[in-house]
């Protein structure tokens, strides 16, 4: 497998070699190409991706990102949206699954579901008007993008419980009503049971009773929000894994960002990265890699082996030094 290793900026400095010490453990046959993306290449050299970075990125067969930073500043592209619409990742999959050691905000943990989040057009278009007066961005619904995120979530769903909840906010913003209706129509099809419940009581009812779902699929910023919402549910931010979906290619990163606030500290959970990490394993058919890295990773929390975040004392390189030696002695 060649595999682009992007660390990116901030936090993504110390979660993806911390993911890579896990990785190394397996002794898998990897090429890692690592590349240089994100702002603080911006800052050095007034480029954060270029079109060579691009074709980089296509000459592998997946991504395993960091995060970047991404500055309000109108004249900076956004270099994940850049990277989704190229490599046409239309679907984002974020997996919300509780870890049994660790708290979220309910006492029950029988919960696991997945937002599909479409990741291509919506509200980050990227078609947008900045001005003094008046600023605005276009919101893009095509049916083409509708009907192949609605078949992605369907076909989930029917390989899980059959059940797919679609969100939107078609009452108020017409534009939805089409990817309401595709989507629909695609549960139809694939023989899914379906409801579809409006994004502002949709997040209430998530947030109190996240045991009533289990395939979500959404429009993009919808995604964007309720999954970030949901970390509250298993954890914290530094607990969501995620995949970027497309034809061609696939892409892995945790759902956090680069977290200024601690970043070079060396305490950021490395567990969404390597989360991520276990998705992009299962999707190259290493599954007994994934069950023996699920394997490490509840072991670690069951010796209160942690960052802060989860209350424990443990850093980030600590956390991966500590999964990839349990891997290695595992597989002796
Ligand atoms: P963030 O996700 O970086 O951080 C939000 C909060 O969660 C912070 O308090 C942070 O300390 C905490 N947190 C995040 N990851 C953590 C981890 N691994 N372990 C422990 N705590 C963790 O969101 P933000 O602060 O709103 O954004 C910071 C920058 O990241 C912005 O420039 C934003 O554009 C960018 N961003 C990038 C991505 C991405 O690369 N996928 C996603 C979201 C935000």
């Amino acid at each position: 497998m060649k595999l682009a290793v992007v660390e990116g900026d901030g936090v993504g400095k110390e979660v993806i070699p911390a993911a890579l010490e896990v990785l190394d453990a397996f002794g898998l046959d990897v090429e890692k190409i690592p590349m240089e993306l994100g702002y603080g290449r911006w800052e050095r050299t007034g480029s954060a991706i270029t079109e060579e970075d691009i074709d980089a990125l296509k000459d592998c067969d997946c991504v395993l990102f960091g995060a970047v930073t991404t500055p309000p500043d109108p004249n900076y592209k956004s270099v994940l949206l850049t990277i989704r619409k190229e490599l046409d990742m239309y679907a984002n999959v974020r997996p919300i699954r509780p870890l049994l050691s660790v708290k979220g905000i309910h006492d029950r943990t029988d919960f696991n579901y997945i937002i599909v989040r479409e990741n291509t057009e919506g509200l980050y278009s990227g078609i947008e008007e900045i001005g003094e007066e008046i600023s605005t961005t276009k919101r893009v619904v095509t049916k083409k993008g509708s009907k192949r995120i609605a078949d992605y979530a369907s076909k989930l769903a029917s390989n899980r419980t059959n059940k797919l909840t679609i969100v939107h906010k078609s009452n108020v913003m017409k534009s939805d009503k089409l990817f309401l209706d595709v989507c629909r129509q695609s549960a139809t099809d694939a023989g899914v049971t379906h409801s579809d419940e409006l994004v502002d009581s949709f997040a209430y009812n998530l947030i109190k009773n996240p045991w009533n779902y289990d395939v979500i699929v959404t429009t993009n910023l919808f995604g964007d929000i309720l999954s970030d919402m949901s970390g509250a549910l298993v954890g914290g931010l530094g607990l969501l894994p995620s995949a970027n979906i497309g034809e061609k290619y696939a892409f892995f990163e945790p759902v956090h960002g680069s977290a200024p606030d601690i970043a070079g500290k060396n305490i950021a959970n490395p567990l969404a990265a390597i989360l991520s990490l276990k998705m992009l394993l299962e999707w190259n058919k290493n599954m007994a890699e994934a069950t023996i890295l699920e394997e490490a990773i509840d072991t670690a929390l069951n010796l209160g082996l942690c960052t802060p975040d989860l209350g424990g004392k443990s850093t980030t390189s600590d956390v991966g030094e500590f999964l990839a030696n349990y891997i290695k002695t595992r597989l002796e």
